[in-house]
């Protein structure tokens, strides 16, 4: 994530004494600080232990700030290699601390690391702070700004020089006297909560199990039995253990007949943090929305989201709010009349009782059986994680010819496999790390990070080490594990995000990052190729008698690829609408968080009952603990975008067509942020992005309402016919 916080000269001094400290520090035996000598300059993750990372950091941060002031006392004119180009390549083993610290401290960490963490991150907000906002750096960014036309530099050149000062301005450094020291509170203030709220929902997520006898297990499948018996045994218990973690509680909500069961896992998911305990998150929201409304206004913006989007490829949170309208009317209809489809069966259950939210799991499953007669549980003995990694690794070959190759390296868990990525020439492109399970010391959903960046030393591009986190469902005894629909094509989804690190040949390290709503293309694209018979017919084989997935099976996952779409659409766009409203507020007034949801989302927009937000305030830790405020809706952006490219794919009547990859590749992936996103996807697709295959893949596509309401910037309004395939 981009650091938009910054300091003034007294921060900087501060940091600066705190830093001194640390010239003290002992970097031998610290492998943080030293040259490493493993292959492929893999981190020594056998070496480093969690006392490792304060001294690092701090020996790090004085190293950066030496660097800086380097910059700033420099006698010369200032120009684009002593100012820019400088910036540039400071502060590079500190991002490397950083990013390793990062991806181990959520897939890995213990109460060590998190002690470390609480302890480091507001010191790293304050140092990067004071760096940003330090008037004698900006003046000197600011002289190479202003005249950076008489310069001869080219496109890139000029980008990082103009993103550079933007990143400054947006960060503060306009702002003088109190209002700078008023938001440097702000931010620190910010980061404090951000990391309580994160605490809170460790704990809450922790504080909740249900656990079962033998006569509670019925009707769930032999699967799921055995995962939860095997997670009652790691916890000392006998009996069936299930958590609020998606995998363990998602197939309990869609097997168990038990509805007083159902309902007591589902309340405990949508009551973390607010459950007006110690653990509660809803004073840490109401504040931080009050910090993020005055930051805005310091900034010179109406609201944190018109901030947030001037930034991205939707430029104002007004188109935000267009997509997300037109994307929920049709959503809300087709999630009310998947819900009619689903009454008679509940009603035959529990004549008289009301349907609830917990409920939808369990009937759409029923109906998903009687309609389409695709039974979920069938379909996973074909996607055995092996078989989808494998289907993954050779989709990218078909399109990109890299191949992988398992290597043995430094690991940081047991639980990784580790790869070398080859180019089309067998040079070496990159190293992926893969840890699919869950674990405790690990955070819910899944991700793909690196742990080194891709940069350029000397001229020589030096090749990224990236990882994949995923929980999927673990082996349980001697069966491998068995991913459902939802896990392989979230597999293929975090390959996509490898792939987009892996290819980067960025010249400069600040124009790394894509815009954030331009982010989950390269990911989102990859869902598209997972279930297409041509390639599922590749990899999706019988884990024990190794029989090809069938023609029948293949054609029943496309038919009911739409099923429940309805649902799935009007819970994201939910989430995506209620972090619009909390940060499009132009003025804060105190807010009950409960009131605001319910208003907002049920009484303005007429969300039904039966249905919850995919993520309520108390717990969306996207917003609150992590990179997404006022930018969950990239996810659904991104997705016009990723339809609309495969729908090239599908043009050209070859799936991994080679000449429109090598152009997503080079024009696109390997480009980083060097161009504005539209920019790129404008050169792959020689056009702009068409709203109508998303559309079309959600079912939500009529003919005279939508092709009328298409007629609106930014996205074209190009009517073409095309069909696709799964999204999630
Ligand atoms: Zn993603």
């Amino acid at each position: 994530m981009k650091r938009l916080f910054l300091l003034s000269s007294l921060m900087f001094v501060m940091t600066m004494n705190l830093s001194c400290r640390s010239e003290v520090v002992e970097s031998k035996g610290n492998p943080l600080l030293e040259e490493w000598t493993t292959e492929f300059g893999v981190p020594p993750f056998d070496l480093i232990r969690a006392e490792h990372y304060e001294p690092a950091f701090e020996a790090a941060m004085q190293m950066h700030v030496d660097e800086i002031n380097a910059i700033i006392r420099s006698e010369e004119e200032p120009t684009f290699d002593n100012v820019m180009l400088a910036l540039d390549n400071a502060g590079v083993r500190l991002a490397e601390i950083n990013l390793i610290f990062g991806m181990l401290s959520s897939s890995d960490l213990d109460d060590e690391m998190q002690e470390v963490q609480n302890r480091i991150m507001p010191r790293l907000e304050q140092h990067y702070n004071a760096i940003m906002l330090n008037d004698s750096l900006f003046q000197r960014v600011k002289a190479v700004y202003d005249r950076r036309a008489q310069f001869n530099l080219d496109d890139v050149q000029t980008r990082l020089v103009e993103k550079t000062y933007n990143d400054f301005v947006r960060s503060g450094a306009l702002l003088e006297g109190e209002a700078k020291s008023r938001l440097m509170e702000i931010n620190a203030e910010l980061t404090a909560l951000n990391i309580r709220f994160g605490n809170n929902l460790l704990a809450e997520n922790g504080n909740f199990t249900m656990l079962l006898n033998e006569s509670q297990m019925e009707g769930l499948p032999e699967g799921v039995r055995n995962q939860a018996q095997e997670a009652a045994v790691a916890a000392g218990k006998s009996g069936y253990l299930f958590t609020l973690d998606k995998p363990s509680m998602i197939p309990f909500l869609t097997y168990s007949p038990n509805r007083e069961l159902r309902r007591q896992l589902y309340d405990g998911y949508l009551k973390r943090g607010d459950n007006d305990n110690e653990f509660d998150n809803k004073q840490i929201i109401e504040d931080m929305t009050r910090l993020r409304v005055e930051k805005a206004h310091l900034l010179g913006y109406k609201s944190y989201s018109h901030y947030v989007t001037a930034d991205q490829m939707a430029g104002t949170p007004e188109a935000v709010y267009e997509l997300l309208d037109e994307i929920w009317e049709p959503a809300l209809e087709s999630a009310k009349r998947e819900l009619e489809e689903m009454k008679s069966l509940f009603a035959a259950d529990h004549p008289e009782q009301v349907f609830e939210s917990s409920d939808w799991w369990y009937y759409a499953e029923k109906v998903r059986k009687q309609k389409y007669q695709l039974d979920e549980e069938a379909v996973r003995k074909y996607l055995s994680l092996d078989n989808v990694r494998d289907g993954m690794f050779y989709l990218a070959n078909r399109l990109y010819g890299i191949s992988f190759r398992p290597i043995t390296a430094p690991r940081y868990h047991k639980d990784c496999s580790v790869y070398q990525v080859l180019d089309t020439d067998q040079s070496h492109l990159g190293v992926l790390y893969l840890d699919p399970y869950p674990r405790k010391s690990k955070s819910g959903g899944a991700w793909c990070g690196y742990f080194t960046e891709q940069r350029y030393v000397d001229g020589e591009r030096k090749a990224p080490v990236v990882g994949i986190v995923c929980n999927f469902t673990p082996p349980v005894g001697d069966t491998p594990s068995l991913l459902t629909f939802d896990e392989a094509e979230t597999m293929f989804h975090e390959f996509g995000h490898a792939l987009h690190f892996l290819f980067a040949d960025v010249r400069y390290r600040s124009l790394a990052e894509v815009e954030g709503d331009f982010v989950e293309l390269p990911s989102q694209i990859m869902e598209n190729w997972a279930f297409e018979p041509e390639i599922m017919k590749v990899y999706a084989t019988h884990y024990r008698s190794k029989e090809v997935i069938p023609d029948y099976l293949i054609e029943k996952i496309a038919t009911a690829s739409l099923f429940n779409q309805g649902f799935s659409t009007t819970e994201l766009a939910a989430a995506a609408l209620i972090d619009m409203d909390v940060h499009s507020m132009e003025n804060f007034t105190d807010m009950d968080v409960r009131a605001f949801e319910s208003y907002n989302l049920a009484t303005r927009r007429g969300l039904i009952p039966e249905i919850a937000p995919r993520y309520r305030l108390p717990y969306f830790a996207h917003i609150f603990n992590g990179g997404y405020s006022s930018g969950y809706y990239f996810y659904l952006w991104a997705e016009v975008l990723d339809k609309d490219a495969f729908a090239a794919f599908k043009q050209s009547r070859d799936l991994c067509d080679k000449d429109l990859a090598r152009s997503f590749r080079y024009d696109l992936l390997a480009q980083g942020g060097q161009r504005p996103g539209m920019e790129m996807y404008r050169k792959f697709r020689g056009a702009d992005p068409d709203k109508l295959p998303m559309l079309k893949a959600r079912g939500l596509w009529s003919e005279p309402v939508i092709v009328d309401s298409l007629a609106t910037e930014p996205f074209n309004t190009a009517v073409e016919e095309l069909s696709f395939g799964d999204e999630q």
